[in-house]
């Protein structure tokens, strides 16, 4: 026994001459408007809903509606129809207008997604890579617009169920006995249209913005580090979360001190009677700078291990080593005194003539007074 009290026309708005294609476009809308996905807990639109399919269902078959024009609701309940028991049923009868099959909800539309992760290049001097520091950066992303919340519609305005779909974000169609069910391609799935976009983002939902973070940049850092801000990369869609935001570090040389992990490496110029005699020399530390002692003999090349006064771990209070090289430096200018010292050295360790060819050879040059042009002459022109 059919459970509507109207009639079935007027339950559709459609004449009584109305065309099967009128019918089922009046019954599609009438459906939308009363929709228990779009009137949630609303008695009143359920049973309309229920109504308005019970009308179709007998208007939309030809005989049933023969039989309801000649005799009334008591003619169709003769062929066993019964109405509907409830939404599941309505919504598996006309799989084509509610676009599936699958009871109540059907798929519930645009699925969230994760907005995508950002890469931020950033250039940083040594000793802010080295010691930690604090930057401000200014990271392009998508967001979400603050206006409409993303939606894209005027705030204050409503949004229209896609005619294609009937609102329902999917399309289906009979293909032998499967039924295919396909998003729809008038709206792509998100049901709706909007009446009047949003101003801020011209109806799209999404807006590019700088977005200025203060980054603490822990200490110990070097060339390609990642840091990962979690939740600061592009704002996510339909609810998804955002994405990350991925720092990639670039450190600039220094001119003096190298890195090797958590270690420092610095060369240090002595001179030959430091380097022979012994010295205390000053070399810049990281921050400041410090007195070290070279030992008497220190050879070149030799390293002076400085522990503790390498690179700061990231975490916790440990450090790299400082590793000085020490340079021995010949001088390329020497005072007469200088030389004087030298050529005693030389004389001491094996005698003048040797000591002469050797710096003769170096300089290529005759050299122009004193003793020395005496040598030259010697080595020259030997007896
Ligand atoms: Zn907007
Ligand atoms: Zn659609």
């Amino acid at each position: 026994m059919a459970n509507s009290t109207r009639d079935y026309y007027s339950v559709l708005g459609v004449p009584r001459d109305a065309s099967p294609e009128e019918i089922k476009k009046s019954y599609r809308q009438v459906a939308m408007q009363y929709h228990p996905d779009r009137n949630p807990g609303d008695k009143e639109a359920e049973e309309r809903f229920k109504e308005a399919a019970e009308a179709y269902e007998v208007l939309r078959d030809p005989e049933k509606r023969r039989l309801y024009d000649r005799y009334g609701k008591e003619g169709v309940s003769s062929t066993g129809f019964t109405g509907f028991r409830d939404f599941s049923d309505i919504f598996h009868a006309f799989s084509d207008i509610f676009g599936d099959v699958f009871g109540f909800g059907g798929p519930s539309g645009p699925q969230p997604q994760a907005g995508n992760d950002l890469r931020y290049d950033l250039s940083l001097d040594f000793m802010d890579a080295a010691l930690g520091t604090e930057v401000t950066l200014e990271v392009p992303r998508v967001a979400n617009c603050r206006t409409c919340g993303g939606n894209g519609a005027k705030p204050g305005t409503r949004k229209i169920p896609c005619t294609q779909c009937g609102g329902r974000g999917v399309i289906s169609r009979t293909h032998g006995i499967f039924q295919i069910t396909t998003t729809c391609p008038r709206c792509q799935g998100l049901k709706e249209f909007i009446s009047e976009p949003c101003p801020a983002c011209r109806g799209e939902g999404r807006v590019r913005e700088k977005k200025k973070l203060k980054v603490k940049i822990p200490p110990g850092m070097d060339s390609g580090t990642h840091l990962v801000m979690s939740g600061e990369g592009n704002d996510g869609v339909f609810g998804g979360p955002p994405g990350d935001l991925y720092i990639i570090l670039q450190v600039k040389p220094h001119e003096r001190f190298r890195r090797d992990g958590y270690d420092l490496h610095l060369q240090a110029p002595v001179s030959f009677p430091q380097a022979a005699l012994g010295a205390r020399i000053a070399i810049p530390l990281l921050s400041g700078s410090k007195e070290i002692v070279i030992p008497p003999g220190t050879q070149p090349g030799e390293i002076i291990r400085l522990k503790g006064e390498g690179v700061p771990y990231p975490k916790g209070s440990r450090r790299g080593d400082l590793l000085v090289e020490v340079r021995v430096a010949v001088p390329r200018q020497l005072t007469p005194k200088q030389e004087e010292f030298l050529q005693e050295w030389l004389k001491e360790e094996g005698g003048e003539q040797a000591a002469a060819g050797v710096k003769s050879a170096a300089t290529a040059d005759a050299p122009e007074e004193g003793f020395l042009k005496k040598i030259w002459h010697t080595w020259i022109n030997p007896k």
